[in-house]
């Protein structure tokens, strides 16, 4: 019998999440789009390449080869051992097929792995500015997420003794992203060192996001959890993805490296859930993977140069202060002089910028953080000339 209480008819475990606060901005920016305004979208979360060809011819090559059925729910042998070849030709570390397992993006990764290892009530660190997804993934395992503030002016670096203050008997898992979305800032390898560390001392699960991570400046050199020596190796869970590191966002693929217990586990959720990530996607993967990497280091430095562009223009607006981010593709302006009069928080800014000179972007209270922009870099060049234009028009009429 239908309940007369329309609160009894959905799970409690949705009564934390909220739907994503940018949402109604991006919805505006769409209707105004389509009204065939000139909308500058800052908002994106990918690249604006394409899928390199020879990954697409091999996934039409899986197709007329009929590799269109079920594959085993890990993924298929051949693209774990891609995994595992990348990593050795990368990073020059061993690690096994049995530590891997294929997910249906990142973000699948993130999911199981924490469904995997987090209890109800247990606690999970996040730093902020944080990822959209992480608290609300945390939510609904159950986990209980304790924030770990960074400060603009360290340019929001997360410390091992930062980490180390907000870890309790109930701490069960830390959340590092490097390259970080929102905010650009990447670890540096002594920290990383030290987090990693951290988690083995202590007994806690680390889990580096590493979806970010070939999209370095700088000259840094890219680095990974999955190095970490063996005693750590148990405590260490590696996120990565696909969909940005070879513009492959829409075909879902991601990994997870971590210690053979965890990715059993991982495939017994996994193989209930989706079962394995989709046949042709994995072969395009294998291509990704073990084809050419120029595509890679073209994506990186394009970044770099609109990176290098933007952020000095960006700091040149009266008010506006941007920390130069060193990895992925977004910055991350510091408005907090700007909110002023009817403008208190970086949403209500996000949506006056729309109304009035068209830029759409997301706002840093969506990532934990008021009185922030993030900037998604991942557009043409002349976008982010009309972004800066628009930019110095708004604050002057402020
Ligand atoms: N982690 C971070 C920090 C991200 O920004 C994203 C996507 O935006 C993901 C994970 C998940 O990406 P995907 O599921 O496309 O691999």
């Amino acid at each position: 019998m239908a309940s007369t209480n329309p609160k009894s008819l959905f799970a409690d475990r949705l009564n934390q999440v909220q739907e994503s606060p940018t949402i109604k901005v991006m919805a505006a920016a769409q209707k105004l789009k389509a009204e065939g305004v000139d909308v500058v979208d800052l908002g994106v979360g990918e690249p604006d390449f394409n899928t390199p060809d020879n990954v697409k011819e091999a996934a039409k090559r899986a197709i007329d080869k009929n590799f269109t059925r079920y594959t085993p729910a890990p993924g298929v042998p051949a693209l774990r051992d891609a995994i595992v070849t990348r990593f050795r030709a990368d990073f020059g570390i061993e690690r096994t097929r049995r530590e891997v397992i294929v997910n249906v993006g990142g973000k699948q990764a993130i999911f199981n792995a924490i469904m995997a290892t987090v209890n109800p009530g247990d606690e999970v660190l996040i730093p902020t500015p944080y990822w959209v997804s992480f608290p609300p993934i945390v939510h609904l395992c159950g986990g209980t997420p304790v924030y770990v503030e960074t400060s603009p002016e360290s340019g929001f670096q997360i410390t091992a003794k930062l980490l180390s203050r907000h870890i309790t008997p109930r701490t069960k898992l830390m959340i590092v992203n490097s390259p970080c979305n929102p905010s650009g800032a990447v670890v540096p390898l002594s920290e990383f060192n030290k987090i990693c560390e951290l988690a083995a001392e202590r007994k806690v699960f680390l889990m580096s996001d590493e979806c970010y991570q070939r999209f370095l400046y700088d000259g840094l050199q890219p680095f990974t959890g999955a190095a970490v020596p063996e005693a750590q190796r148990p405590w260490v869970i590696v996120i990565g993805s696909l969909s940005k590191t070879y513009a492959m966002t829409g075909w879902r693929i991601g990994y997870t490296i971590g210690p053979a217990e965890l990715i059993d586990r991982m495939l017994t959720i996994q193989s209930h859930q989706t079962s394995n990530p989709t046949s042709i996607a994995q072969f395009a993967a294998i291509e990704a993977l073990t084809g050419p990497q120029d595509s890679v280091g073209q994506m990186t430095r394009e970044f770099q140069r609109r990176r290098d562009y933007l952020v000095p223009e960006l700091n040149k607006i009266p008010g506006m202060h941007c920390f130069m981010p060193q990895g992925a593709f977004y910055a991350y302006p510091d408005i907090r002089a700007l909110l002023k009069g009817d403008i208190k928080t970086c949403e209500q800014f996000a949506a006056r910028l729309l109304e009035k000179v068209h830029i759409a972007l997301t706002a840093g209270c969506a990532f934990g953080t008021n009185g922030f922009l993030r900037i998604s870099y991942a557009t043409a060049f002349a976008e982010l000339e009309k972004t800066v234009e628009r930019l110095n028009r708004f604050v002057k009429a402020l």
